[in-house]
Parts: C-alpha cells; structure tokens; sequence
C-alpha cells in the first residue's frame, strides 16, 4: 500500500461504479489527491446505474438505498440530491407455498394468507433449535438448517439459494448464510415481523431512499460532485495493463478506447474492479498458484429481462420475489411503481432478474426466447402478462453476485494478500472485496480508504481496522 513521494499524490481510480465515483469525489473534494477515474461503460454506476430505453428510466434490477446507510454518508448524499432522494415505503410481495405474501412481511397478511401448518411448523423449528445445535458444518445448508430449522430452509432459503448462486446449499460457505440472511434464527425473524407493527415500528423499517431519476442518479450527482472538485473521470476508457512500479516510480496504467491506447502515470492505483482481474491485469506473470485462485474464486452473473408492456400498469408492487424453484426468475421489478420513474403513459416496463453463468445458455440466450421466458415463469406464477410486450431487451451483468463456495476463503485470502503485497496499491469496492455488499457498503469503503489516505501516506493499519468492520457487512434486499 504505502508512501507516495513529496506533493498532492496521483492516484487513478479503476472503476466508475459507487465504490470508485465515491473515492474519487472525496479524494478531490478533501484535496487528499489529484485523481483520474477510469470506466468502461459510457455510464456511471456499475452495477448500481440507470438507463434510458423507449422513454423511460430504468435501474440494473430493483435497487433502493436502504436506511442502515452511514448517517454521515446520508448525509452528503442528501445535500448533493436535495428533493430527488425521495423516502418512501417498500411494498413488495414474496411468492410462497403458491401464494403472495407482503414484503416486508406483515403479521396479519402472513396469518391470513399462509397456511396454519406453515406457522407451526416454524414455531415448533423455533423451539427445537437446541437440539440441531452443531450438526453439519459450517455450509449455507448447515448454519440455515440449525438456526432456522427445516420449513424455512425447505420452503424458502434453500430453492432461492439454488437460484442466486447455481449451486446447492451444501456447497455453499456458511459465511453466506451470515452475510445474506439478515434474519437468520426464526427468532430474529419474529423481530422483523413485529417491528412492522405500527407502535413498535423503529424509523425507517419498511421504508427505503430512492432519487427521482432512478437509482443511478446516486452516482451521477457523486460523477458531477467529483468533477466540481477537479477529479478527471474517463468513461468508455477500459483499464487493459497494469505496470507495477520499482522504488518511487509511478504505476503505469495502460488504458483502451475504441482500440486507442494511452497511458496514465499514478503514484496509487485503487481498484473496485474483480478482484480476479488484478493479477491478469499486471504485466508481469502472476504466480501458478494465483493464476489458479482467479479461477476458484467466482462470480454469478446475471440477466436483466426488460419487458414493455401497452399498458398503463401491470401491477401496484415495487417488486415481487420468487424464492422457489418452479420460478425461473428470482425478482421481478415494476420501476414505473417506484417514485419519479412513473412517467410514461399509457405503457410500463417490468424488469425480471435471471441469474447465470457467464457465458451458460441462459447468457447466450436472445432476447426474444428470454422475454419468452419471463412470460411462462409469470403465468405458472399466477400473474400473466395481460398483454404481450410490445419490446424486450436484456442487459447482462458479469459480475452481479460473488459466490462463497465452501473452501473459497483460502483463495480469496491468497488474492487478497497479493493485492496488499502490491506497491501502494488498494482493492475495494463489492467486485475488489468480494463482498456481497449493498451500495452503502461500498460508499462505506470508499470514504474509510479516503479516510487512510493523508499527506500522501496510505495508512494500512487503519485500513485493517476499516476491513474488520467491512467484515460483518450484512445484505440488504
Ligand atoms: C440485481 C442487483 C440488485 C441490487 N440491488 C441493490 C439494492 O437494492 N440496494 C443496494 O444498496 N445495492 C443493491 N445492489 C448492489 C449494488 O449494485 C452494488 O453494491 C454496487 O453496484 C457496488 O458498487 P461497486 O462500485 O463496488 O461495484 P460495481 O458497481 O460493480 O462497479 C465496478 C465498475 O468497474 C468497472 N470495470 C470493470 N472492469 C473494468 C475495466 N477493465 N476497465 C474499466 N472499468 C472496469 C465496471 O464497468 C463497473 O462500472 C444490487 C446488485 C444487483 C446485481
């Protein structure tokens, strides 16, 4: 990580998603550096961005900014977006045992709509949890098992799981289960259910921040904050080599556009790209044994599956959520049902979320056979598209989830130690952690590594601190 020479140091950022956009605005904007940010994409946002097609704004799947943001962070994201960072409540429904159920849950709905048996046999998975104390290992199928019992684990987590990362639950690291299941005992999900009850409801539960002109419109107002501030941001610039320095000399990054190259001198290089990226990145070779970690730690992509339909709405939900297998799709969005993105008339777009492997037949598929299948999942779901859509598009994401299989750690942690090994180097960000993070997670990273840089010296052991606490980042759906 280390010391750059005299002066305000350079540092170029790789990658214009949250994580990069928010570096490179506080970099500037406390003068801890002279930055350049480089992005592939002619947009902002990575993962996090908003597009426009046939008249109407539209997220990368359903994304909203959830309360449990950093309040400081909140805080300038409010002053840069104003009234445009709309607070609102969720209303989304959960697809289980053939019904829909409110999400966030809801004690009355779930009494009335689910089926007594499922009740109790949650009640009777809650009372017997001693007894399944310690069986099985530490998979997403163990920890689930113990801690929530069978119905759950049967019913929902299982079947989703199998969905979201392609894999059983078996093969899957128990740090999974702990990373992505906020409500991980069948107590704490009693918690979640009662603390929707008006009385007992803490502010902001069931509510979320979402900006007028799409969730992307976080990172456009950190783009244009960033650039006030003097950050050079280069979009459709694709980072090809990275030359790693001797002594005091600078990085060298080598840069693509439309087959153009160029080069750009750095006294620190902060990465939010795929932490896998980095070693194939670097000119030099690297070692036999992390050549092999790149391709033992992976990443589930995703399809994103736009629909627009002639119609003035499909339905009043934000989002609805298939957990179970019958279900191809694991969500399915309605952005003209979120505040602001309202604005056509008279048509509506859905967008439904189909996880894959890069470069399976799910990715290859065309748009045409993929819009198909959107359409069978939604009538076996029980809600069929009225009529048929008058256009389909997909958009594909290479990197949308990490997948922690059992045993990834050792590789991660080889990957992670030849970045640190790295000459004033940093990895962050959901891609450069491997983090199955929230945006305000990755805007958490981005400000506490702004935080270790200071007179042009990157203070690591802050940095380790910073790293704990990024450890016990908990997802957000
Ligand atoms: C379907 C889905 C739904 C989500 N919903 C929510 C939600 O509701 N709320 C929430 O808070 N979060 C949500 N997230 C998570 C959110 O999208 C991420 O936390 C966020 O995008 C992470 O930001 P990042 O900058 O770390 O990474 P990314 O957004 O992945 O940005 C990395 C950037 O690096 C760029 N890059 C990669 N390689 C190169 C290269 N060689 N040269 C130049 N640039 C390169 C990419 O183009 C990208 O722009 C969701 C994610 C997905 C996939």
């Amino acid at each position: 990580m280390g010391e750059a020479g005299g002066g305000v140091p350079r540092v170029v950022v790789l990658g214009g998603g949250p994580a990069g956009l928010g570096a490179a605005w506080q970099l500037a904007a406390r003068g801890r550096a002279r930055v350049t940010l480089v992005e592939q994409n002619s947009w902002f946002g990575g993962n996090a961005a908003s597009f426009e097609w046939e008249g109407q704004r539209l997220d990368f799947g359903s994304h909203r900014l959830h309360p449990a943001c950093d309040p400081a962070i909140l805080a300038e994201l409010k002053q840069l977006l104003r009234a445009d960072l709309i607070d609102r409540p969720r209303h989304g429904r959960i697809r289980l045992l053939g019904r829909f159920i409110h999400f966030p849950l809801k004690p009355l709905d779930l009494a009335l709509r689910l089926p007594p048996s499922f009740g109790l046999g949650l009640a009777k998975d809650g009372l017997l949890k001693p007894l399944r104390r310690g069986v099985g290992g530490d998979t997403f199928a163990a920890v689930l098992q113990e801690n929530l019992g069978p119905v759950m684990c049967r019913r929902f987590y299982f079947p989703y799981a199998r969905k979201l990362w392609g894999r059983d639950p078996a093969e899957l690291s128990g740090i999974q289960a702990r990373r992505r299941v906020a409500a991980g005992t069948v107590w704490k999900l009693v918690r979640k259910v009662l603390s929707m009850v008006p009385g007992l409801k803490k502010p902001g539960a069931g509510r979320f921040w979402y900006p007028r002109l799409g969730f992307g419109q976080i990172s456009d107002a950190i783009a244009a904050a960033a650039q006030r501030s003097g950050a050079e941001l280069l979009l459709e610039h694709r980072v090809k080599l990275l030359e790693s320095p001797r002594g005091a000399a600078p990085w060298r990054v080598w840069i693509d556009r439309g087959g153009k190259e160029s080069v750009l001198e750095a006294d620190f290089v902060w990465s939010t790209l795929p932490v896998t990226l980095v070693p194939k990145l670097l000119a030099e070779p690297p070692p036999a044994a992390i050549a092999a970690a790149t391709s033992a730690v992976r990443y589930r992509a995703m399809l994103l599956i736009y629909l627009k339909l002639p119609i003035e709405r499909f339905t009043e939900f934000d989002a609805h959520y298939f957990p179970e297998a019958e279900i191809a799709i694991t969500r399915l969005s309605e952005p003209k049902n979120y505040p602001g993105l309202g604005v056509p008339h008279g048509s509506t777009t859905l967008c439904a979320e189909l996880p894959c492997e890069l470069g399976d037949d799910r990715w290859k598929a065309d748009d045409r056979a993929l819009g198909d299948l959107v359409a069978a999942d939604l009538a076996r779901a029980g809600i069929p598209l009225p009529v048929a859509p008058s256009a389909v598009r997909v958009m594909r994401l290479p990197q949308a989830y990490p997948t922690y299989l059992n045993g990834y750690e050792q590789p991660l942690a080889e990957l992670d130690r030849f970045c640190d090994a790295l000459p004033r180097f940093l990895t962050f960000g959901r891609q450069g952690l491997f983090q199955h993070d929230n945006t305000h997670h990755a805007l958490a990273m981005a400000w506490g590594a702004v935080d270790c840089l200071d007179g042009g010296r990157f203070d690591a052991a802050k940095w380790g601190e910073y790293r704990k606490v990024f450890a016990t980042h908990v997802v957000e759906d």
